[in-house]
């Protein structure tokens, strides 16, 4: 299960709100004990997808080496990546499956007419072909 702190969850809902129409996305810092994330800073970037945002992200890997390094600085891990789905519900579609990595967690949020809707995380499993939903709250 991920926790996610509200100061890093504020982050999140706001980018999600800033980029609509378009996708928002985003990576997750924080610690884990067992099974039990907690994130304690999430990381707004920028969508560098080339094309229509409304239903797709991409994440520029220098974001990714960035947010590496400050978690290296603080002593903590990242533990995935969040994105927005605009006026779409919260699940994982195939393209986001075939964009993801295992044991991250991946939280999309709901973003409906500019407002935050509702949030899920989804964990795929090793050979990318299904996800599993993990408990997550906010
Ligand atoms: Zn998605």
């Amino acid at each position: 299960m991920i926790r996610i702190e509200p100061g890093a969850w504020q982050v999140m809902v706001g980018h999600g709100r800033a980029c609509y129409p378009k996708e928002c996305c985003g990576i997750m810092l924080g610690t884990v004990n067992g099974d039990s994330r907690t994130v304690t800073l999430a990381i707004a970037c920028k969508n560098a997808y080339e094309g229509e945002q409304r239903d797709r992200f991409q994440l520029d890997p220098r974001d990714q080496l960035a947010a590496d390094r400050k978690a290296r600085e603080l002593g903590v891990s990242v533990l995935g990546f969040f994105h927005s789905h605009p006026d779409e519900d919260s699940y994982f579609s195939a393209t986001d499956l075939k964009n993801s990595w295992p044991w991250y967690s991946n939280v999309v949020m709901s973003i409906r007419g500019g407002e935050f809707n509702v949030a899920r995380s989804f964990i795929a499993n090793d050979d990318q072909t299904a996800a599993t939903p993990e408990e997550l709250t906010y």
